[in-house]
Order: C-alpha cells, then structure tokens, then sequence
C-alpha cells in the first residue's frame, strides 16, 4: 500500500519512498524529564506511534528502525536539581520512568532504540568540532555558537530567514553571539553548576546546547540521513531548523527527507502548556479515565489540526469505544476467524487519517453486531478477527471485553473487588440483609454483580 505523508519540508502530502525499504528509519524528539508529562506531550507519541506500527506492517517489523530521546541535561532540570539539592540522575532517573509508564498506558510502544542525552556526550563534542572546523560555529565568552549566516538555505523548514528572526527577535543580542538567531551548540558552565551537568570538552567545562542532542543522537543511531523526522509543531522553529543546520553543515547532506509535525493540544483554544499552566497531567488523567479512552481521544482529530481537550471528548470517547468494546463481547467466543478488512490501513495509509479509521472502526462494530443479531457463527468470528486486527493498528481493544467492562483505576478495582468479595462472605454465612445492603450499594454505583456457577464477576452497565 502507498503511503502518502504530509512533509512539512516542501508543505505537501508526498508519497513516502524510503531510502532503503529493508532499515527505514524515524526519529521523534523525545521528552525533557524534569516532571510530569501532560497530555499535549503524549500527541505527538500517540500519533507517530501509528505511524511506527503503520510503516512496520508495510516494510517489516525488522526494517523499521524508530529512535525516541530522552532530554536528561537541560537548563530546567539543573535549576530543578539546585532547588531541591537532588541529584540530576534521580530526577531524570525517576521522570523518564514515569513518562515510560504513561506511555505504556497510552498503548504507545517501545522505540527501537530510546538514547539519553547525556550518553552521547562524546558525539555532541565530536559534531561542534566539525562545525568549528568547518567555519559554520565560533567560540565566544559563554560557549561555542553556531553561525547561522554561514549556512546558505537557513530557515528552509520553517520558511523563515534570518531577516525575520532578528526583526522579531526577543532573543537579546549580546556580544556573545554575532547574529541575533546564532545559538549554543556548547555551553559553558556556570558557577555554582552541578557536576554532575559538566563535561570536559576543547572549549573547556561545560555540556550540549538542546538542539545539537538530537543531531549526535540521529547521527549516532540511525544516520547522516533518515527517513523521517517527526514533532509538535512548536519544535518546527527553532528547535528542528536548527538540527537541520548542525547536521547538513557537518554531513553535507539532508538530514531528513520527510518531516512531519502534529498540531497542538489546546485547552479553550490555547496550547496546553505548562508556561500557561493549563495542563493536565497524563498520570492525574489516569486515576479517572481508561488509558485507552485518553488514546482514543487524541486519535479523533486529524494530527496536524489544533485538537480541543475537554470533558466532552473524553465522554465521547469513551461512549465510542464502550460500544466497539460491547460489539466485541458478543463475539468474544467465536474464535478462528480472519481479518482481511483494509479500510483502516487504506486511511492511515493517507497522511495517518485517524477520524476516518475511527470511524471504520466503528463500522467493524456495527458489523460484528449484525453478525451477533443474526447469530451467523461464521460472520461472527470473521468480525472478531476483523476488531482485533483493527484494534491492533490503532493501539487499541488490548483488553479483553470482560477487563474493559471493570475499567476504571486499580485503585478503585481493588475497592469494588473487596465489595463484592464481602458480599460473597456474607452470603456464605447467611446474612442476606448485608449482601443485599452490599449489592444495592454497587447498584447505586452503576456496578451489576453476576452470579455465576464459577462464583461472581461484576461490570459497569
Ligand atoms: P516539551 O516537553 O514541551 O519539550 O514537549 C515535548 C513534545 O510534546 C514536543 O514534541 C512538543 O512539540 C509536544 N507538545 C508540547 N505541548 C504540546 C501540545 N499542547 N500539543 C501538542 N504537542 C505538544
Ligand atoms: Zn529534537
């Protein structure tokens, strides 16, 4: 199947070509992990996640390649390390773990390959070298900076040039830099810094500039040139033109054929953003929501459209799939079918079109119910398979009808777990005004308990 791809770089859908189809490569600009994550962060995981699982079915679980960073040296980390008087490595130790759990709830698989920052060093070191050496990078007071008015094609991402970014500059000219849009490739370090964030380096103490992380990480792992780059928006301008300019100017050649960015999460039409403080954090969002639910939710709007998160859509969301998830049960048991739909793929397949695939999805379901109504067994397992397969390139339907109907958090499981658990003693030792009493409690929280012959089991309705 073709895939067609928006590339940001030249503003078209374009069809994808890898440059060799046996180690397609993708990178995605990973989290700085000083705190929690919000649910705008997990966009751009969630979408090119389907992107990941798109492009491994068309070329080959082995043949893609997807590298994932995470940012553990930054300016907000070290400032974070000084007030608290931790360590660096137990803050990032600790928030790089939890940002892999929420995307393990968000049903966001692993990258190939997920590089620190601060284990390139060496490689970071090794590109501002070339760039000094090459005439593109300076040394100054505060650091090494690259030279932007060196590099011809400046600003050729975001369709800005140098011009523009100095009459909007807020950034400060100082006599540090030459050019207002020059930035740090190295930066030296400061008094009272913490070691553990200083590296030797030709131009003395000090660690990475942001940008040049991702270029030594690409270079490191997947190459001079890739196949695609993908990010939020927000990192179009500065953060990906500038990569480009590092590692076109050290390689001589393009650093990315296809880039790709997902619009914002917005909060009454205003990026969530911690700076606005308008967030809402992934692991708060999952005491109350499926993970599922959240993922379905980011999935209904097109990638590169601004997406509105409210109550609204996560109801609906949730609605959606509860009814996707009930088909599902009615075809549960009729196993030995297989899935030969391609409408989900054919969707996908067109710049990662997760309304439309949603909505086949949905049809699926609908199908699998007709299949139930007409206790057609063959149609049955045919819908089961059908679902299953759907559910496998969206990230979704990885529960079992039966673990979806108990959704909710652990927490509360537990509670309604240990209910119905009191119940059944109650009822052993023949006090039927207390299981009754506990029944009708879980009645009045919407909880149907089921007694069966192999003991009782209990759903949301
Ligand atoms: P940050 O932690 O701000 O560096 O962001 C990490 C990733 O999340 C980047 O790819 C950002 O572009 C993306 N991102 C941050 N906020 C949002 C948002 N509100 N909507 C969509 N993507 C976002
Ligand atoms: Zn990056």
């Amino acid at each position: 199947m073709t895939i067609k791809l928006y590339n940001t770089l030249g503003r078209k859908k374009q069809v994808f070509e890898p440059q060799d189809a046996s180690r397609v490569t993708l990178y995605v600009c990973g989290p700085t992990v000083y705190n929690y994550s919000h649910i705008g962060n997990a966009r751009p995981q969630v979408v090119f996640d389907i992107l990941f699982r798109l492009l491994r079915r068309t070329y080959g679980e082995a043949s893609v390649v997807y590298a994932r960073n995470i940012t553990d040296v930054e300016d907000k980390i070290i400032a974070r390390s000084i007030e608290e008087g931790t360590p660096i490595s137990d803050i990032t130790q600790k928030y790089g773990a939890i940002y892999n759990a929420d995307m393990v709830a968000l049903n966001v698989l692993p990258p190939t390959i997920e590089p620190w920052a601060t284990r390139h060093i060496d490689g970071m070191v090794r590109l501002t070298e070339q760039l000094v050496s090459k005439g593109y990078a300076y040394k100054s007071a505060s650091g090494v900076f690259f030279d932007v008015s060196q590099m011809e094609d400046y600003g050729k991402l975001s369709g800005r040039n140098i011009e523009d970014n100095e009459a909007g500059a807020r950034v400060a000219v100082s006599d540090e830099k030459r050019n207002p849009a020059d930035f740090a490739l190295w930066k030296l370090a400061k008094d009272g810094e913490p070691e553990e964030a200083i590296w030797d380096s030709p131009w003395g103490p000090g660690r990475p500039g942001w940008h040049i992380e991702c270029s030594a990480m690409i270079a490191a792992h997947l190459g001079k040139t890739i196949d695609i780059h993908a990010g939020g928006i927000d990192l179009q301008f500065p953060h990906h033109e500038n990569e480009i300019a590092q590692s076109e100017c050290a390689h001589g050649e393009p650093m990315a054929r296809y880039w790709l960015h997902n619009g914002f999460l917005d909060m009454d039409g205003e990026k969530m953003s911690k700076s606005l403080g308008n967030v809402k954090l992934i692991h708060d969002l999952l005491e109350d929501w499926p993970g599922e639910v959240l993922r379905f939710a980011l999935l209904s709007g097109h990638y590169r459209a601004p997406l509105d998160w409210t109550r609204d859509l996560l109801e609906q969301a949730k609605t959606t799939l509860g009814r996707i998830y009930g088909a599902l049960r009615r075809v549960w048991d009729a196993e030995g079918g297989t899935a030969t739909d391609r409408s989900i793929d054919k969707a996908l397949s067109d710049d990662l079109n997760t309304p439309v695939a949603l909505a086949e999805l949905s049809r699926l379901a609908t199908e699998a119910n007709q299949a139930a109504d007409a206790s057609d067994t063959a149609m049955m397992a045919k819908a089961r398979a059908e679902l299953l397969a759907a559910g496998e390139r969206l990230g979704l339907l990885t529960l079992t009808p039966a673990e979806w109907e108990q959704g909710g958090s652990e927490d509360d499981k537990s509670r309604i777990d240990a209910l119905v658990q009191a119940r059944i003693d109650a009822r052993a030792s023949k006090d039927w005004a207390e299981a009754d009493r506990i029944r009708d409690q879980l009645a009045a929280e919407g909880i149907e308990v089921m007694d069966g012959a192999g003991g009782s089991t209990w759903r949301r309705v």
